[in-house]
This record gives C-alpha cells, sequence and structure tokens, in this order.
C-alpha cells in the first residue's frame, strides 16, 4: 500500500475524514475491460484523438452511427462489469458510516446504472449521484466535480475525486478538489495525485487505521 504524504496542505483533511467522495467508475470499481485502441480503430478515430470530443464534432448522421455502436459495445462490458479489487466493501462502508457517493464517468448515464448492478453497487446511488458523458462536459473538465459540489453544498477540500486515469485527476486539479489514484501502479502522473493505493483495499485498509 502506497500512502503519499505529498503536498500535505494545511486546509486538507485527512482521508480519514473525507464524508464526500467522487468515483470513477471504469478501471476504479470495476475490472478495467474497455479497449481504447480498439474501440478507435472500429470508430475510424485517430490514436491521438478523444473519443468524446471526436463524436461531438461530427455531423450528426455519422456521429449517431458512431454513437450507437459505442453504446452497443460499452453494453455488452457493462453487463460483463467484474468489480475491482476492495471497490464493493469500501463503498458499502462509505454509505454505512453515512458518506455522500458519486460517480463520475465519461461512459453512458444509463451503461453507468446497468454496471453498478452488475458488480452489485446499484442500490447506493440515485440517479441524480451518477453524471456521464452527457450530463456535463466530460473529464478531464471540472464540470461534473462542480455538479458534486453544488448538489453536496460543499467546498472542493472537501471532496476527493478517486480514479485509475490521468483524466480523473487532472478533473480533480481543475476542479480544486484533492486526488486519490488506484489500480494504477507506480506514479506514471507526479504530482497530480495526492493519494496512490494499489486499489480499493489498500484504500479502503487506510481508512480503518
Ligand atoms: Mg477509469
Amino acid at each position: 500500500m502506497e500512502v503519499r504524504p505529498h503536498a500535505v496542505r494545511a486546509t486538507q483533511p485527512g482521508l480519514d475524514e473525507v464524508r464526500h467522495w467522487v468515483f470513477d467508475m471504469d478501471g476504479t470499481l470495476t475490472v478495467a475491460t474497455h479497449d481504447f485502441a480498439a474501440i478507435k480503430r472500429a470508430l475510424d478515430i485517430a490514436a491521438d484523438e478523444d473519443i468524446i470530443a471526436h463524436l461531438a464534432a461530427l455531423p450528426d448522421p455519422q456521429a449517431r452511427a458512431k454513437r450507437a455502436w459505442l453504446f452497443e459495445h460499452e453494453r455488452a462490458l457493462a453487463e460483463a462489469a467484474v468489480a475491482a479489487e476492495g471497490a464493493v466493501d469500501l463503498l458499502r462502508a462509505l454509505a454505512g458510516q453515512g458518506s455522500r457517493l458519486g460517480i463520475l464517468t465519461r461512459n453512458d448515464h444509463a451503461l453507468a446504472q446497468l454496471t453498478l448492478d452488475a458488480i452489485g453497487l446499484g442500490d447506493l446511488f440515485q440517479a441524480a449521484d451518477i453524471i456521464g458523458r452527457d450530463e456535463v462536459a466530460p473529464k478531464p473538465a471540472p464540470d461534473g466535480l462542480h455538479y458534486f459540489l453544488g448538489r453536496w453544498g460543499i467546498t472542493a477540500a472537501q471532496a476527493v475525486m478517486v480514479g485509475d486515469h490521468r483524466m480523473d485527476l487532472a478533473a480533480g486539479r481543475a476542479a480544486g478538489t484533492p486526488t486519490v489514484l488506484v489500480n494504477t501502479p507506480g506514479d506514471p502522473w507526479p504530482g497530480m495525485a495526492d493519494w496512490r493505493f494499489a486499489d480499493c483495499r489498500a484504500l479502503h485498509a487506510a481508512l480503518q487505521r
């Protein structure tokens, strides 16, 4: 387990004091299965292009066809989703202590609900606790985090953003919300994560000490 005391800010509470948690979904609460390179090949999107930005810029008929393909592809992944190590226990424990939980995903809202149901966490989230790619400007934009801060009536420093990807950390940085990296070995994005853990089980263990 890695707990990184990096950038300890005087105003930043310890993780065990945090009561507002925003989680990325795919690869954070689930075992990562998206093959983004293959998705880009199938949709004729350049390797260095952002999938969501590409679809947003297309003329309508083309965009509709590609979005439909992506939805079906991701639906199959959602139905087969498997919980990541420690994710179910962590979220049940946080909910049990009264923490507010949100999902901020670049996936589709309905597919996020399907995925959460598949891994046994669907009952923890109302529809308004799940923000997908069509509800706000997607990560790395801070808009989704701004939504949750407003919904919960808190400052950025009172929440944390937990994810497995650079975009999760960038969204946290952009919103001023502390960041937690899981399921990603090493430190691939130095300075972007306030805490790093091997997985949700290790994060959960750190909260219990
Ligand atoms: Mg992810």
